[in-house]
């Protein structure tokens, strides 16, 4: 399912384009050689470069990409999004470091965009979520994913009495709280916790 670029054999390798820097082993006078070190001492380098982070998911020239999804919650995304049959480039990359989330999650979907229904589906799952619509490798639209008020379509209610598990019916939910998610059934008034949420 998930195609992540890796550089051909036989091609340049970019990884190796540019080392990082380190310090160079300057004979410095011992005063300054300390407060550089300390001065590292609560950064600590990360164990890649920046360089090797930007090739860790090649760009694509037409499509999408999510961002900030939460690691647990990516191949949630991907079955939403159906990306297991999507016939163009996929890239998945998850448990990358994020500062902002610890982890995080990126996919990348060569010549797809999202509807709005997709849109609200990815929210429910994973509510930071950014998506950016790309053309011609430059982002052209950015936003966060949204959790709407209400959620048609998208849930299964919990309840195996409810009525939208027997009839033909378009599942509903009011949103009570969006962070964390809790959701309440229209119809037989089930709330539902973020756990207990399972896809249509
Ligand atoms: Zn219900």
């Amino acid at each position: 399912m998930a195609k992540k670029s890796r550089p051909k054999p036989g091609k340049k390798k970019p990884f190796r384009k540019a080392p990082a820097k380190r310090a160079a082993p300057k004979k410095v006078p011992r005063k300054s050689a300390q407060k550089a070190q300390a001065k590292e001492v609560p950064a600590p380098r990360p164990s890649y470069s920046p360089m090797d982070k930007e090739q860790r998911i090649s760009k694509i020239e037409e499509g999408t990409v999510i961002d900030h999804i939460m690691p647990e919650t990516v191949f949630k995304v991907a079955e939403i999004l159906r990306l297991s049959s999507h016939p163009n480039l996929v890239s998945i990359a998850t448990n990358l470091p994020s500062k902002k989330m610890g982890k995080k999650a990126i996919i990348k979907i060569e010549k797809r965009f999202l509807t709005d229904e997709e849109v609200n589906k990815i929210s429910v799952f994973t509510p930071d979520a950014t998506v950016s619509i790309i053309r011609n490798f430059q982002v052209k639209e950015k936003g966060r994913v949204k959790v709407p008020d209400s959620i048609e379509n998208v849930i299964r209610c919990s309840n195996p009495a409810c009525v939208s598990n027997h009839e033909p019916i378009t599942t509903k939910f009011t949103v009570v709280e969006k962070d964390p998610l809790k959701v309440v059934c229209v119809y037989c008034e089930r709330p539902m916790v973020q756990s207990e949420i399972e896809i249509v």
